[in-house]
């Protein structure tokens, strides 16, 4: 079977989209068959459909993907307008969710279907890269309309599966950060999610494995997988052969910078791991003004008003400086010339904020 264990070319797009390879435990994915099945079981009751994904072990909740049960707990009282699925990958060197729509379609399908039923959401979106090499697009384009399903075209540039970017560049609906998307009426769920949802809803048992990325900076090279549910990080490592002693672990996208410990169990959350070597310290150099964090900035604040306001304390400049706006994407970390620890002081403002 084809597996992703080499990347000579991050930015080569065409070795962007593969298959899995199943770790023991995992069962070996099923390849798609184009056809849904016209009546799928069980009924279209939330409370009910809430029970059987959570009896199944089904909860996504990671960025790209917010809490689905608690999305339909909100599906319960507020109208869903609109369904998104994405299929977006922002880092073009661990395209998980390209690989999941290619090989699980049927079972994406299913899932999509589900939730659409469930919302009585009337617009269906699916967002699917078109940078993406040809034969991907075309090849999954053609399986999604023979289930009924369109696939809307979206450039995958980081942070756009951010839930608030995704409902302001789609519906130009203006989300909260940190709220879910049903609170303004669209149930949003990544490739993963849907089929997770497809294979509940065709199967009726327990998810025993999940997709999962390991992008090994180490090494440079990306591994797809197929993993039992529930597995430790640290047994995938060793799987993996990743023994560095002093790695850390980036879970999801890459800049936001959020660590696990190798107890985490994989499943419901992040679904792309980055082991790395140890962050480098913070640098004691200031400010050089530059501007180019705010000229990055996809939400256009003001990171480096933030990180004055951080450095005082002062929650009113930071609520000028539109702290309630961030989506805690890191970029302004990444483009600062002299490294200045703009996201860690973002956080720890919005901590102290509550
Ligand atoms: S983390 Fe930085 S770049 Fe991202 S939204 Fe917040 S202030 Fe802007
Ligand atoms: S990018 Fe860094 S140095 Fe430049 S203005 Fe922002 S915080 Fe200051």
């Amino acid at each position: 079977m084809p597996t992703m264990d080499s990347d000579p070319n991050p930015d080569n797009p065409a070795a962007s989209v593969s298959f899995f390879r199943s770790m023991p435990g995992a069962a070996k994915p099923a390849m798609a068959s184009p056809v849904l099945p016209a009546v799928l079981p069980g009924g279209i009751d939330i409370p009910a459909w809430q029970a059987r994904l959570l009896a199944a072990g089904v909860n996504p909740n990671r960025i790209a993907s917010p809490d689905l049960i608690g999305q339909l707990e909100q599906a319960k009282t507020t109208t869903i307008v609109s369904l998104i699925c994405s299929m977006l990958d922002t880092d073009p060197s661990v395209s998980l969710n390209a690989a999941i729509a290619e090989s699980c379609t049927t079972d994406m399908a299913a899932g999509i279907d589900v939730l659409a039923k469930l919302t009585s959401a009337p617009a269906i979106w699916i967002t699917a890269d078109p940078d993406k090499p040809s034969d991907w697009f075309n090849e999954v384009k053609s399986r999604m309309a023979h289930a009924g399903l369109r696939l809307i075209p979206l450039r995958g540039d980081y942070p756009q599966t951010d839930p608030t970017l995704m409902l302001f560049t789609l519906l130009q609906c203006r989300l909260v950060p940190g709220k879910l998307p049903a609170s303004k009426g669209v149930l949003l769920v990544d490739a993963a999610a849907a089929v997770a949802v497809g294979r509940c809803a065709l199967s009726d048992s327990p998810a025993v494995e999940t997709p999962l990325a390991v992008r090994d900076h180490f090494q440079r090279r990306t591994h797809l997988l197929n993993v039992p549910m529930g597995i430790r990080l640290a047994e995938v490592c060793d799987f993996l052969e990743i023994r560095n002693v002093d790695a850390v672990f980036r879970a999801g996208d890459f800049l936001r910078d959020l660590w696990i410990t190798p107890d985490t169990p994989l499943g419901n959350g992040e679904l792309v791991i980055h082991p790395t070597a140890r962050h480098l310290d913070a640098n004691p150099d200031p400010c050089i003004h530059c501007g180019w964090c705010l000229e990055a900035c996809p939400t256009r604040i003001h990171p480096a008003g933030l990180l004055d306001a951080a450095q005082v304390k002062d929650l009113r400049a930071a609520r000028r400086y539109g702290i309630e706006a961030c989506i805690e994407c890191g970029i302004c970390s990444y483009v600062c010339p002299t490294r200045l620890p703009l996201l860690t002081a973002i956080r720890e403002l919005k901590g102290a904020s509550g």
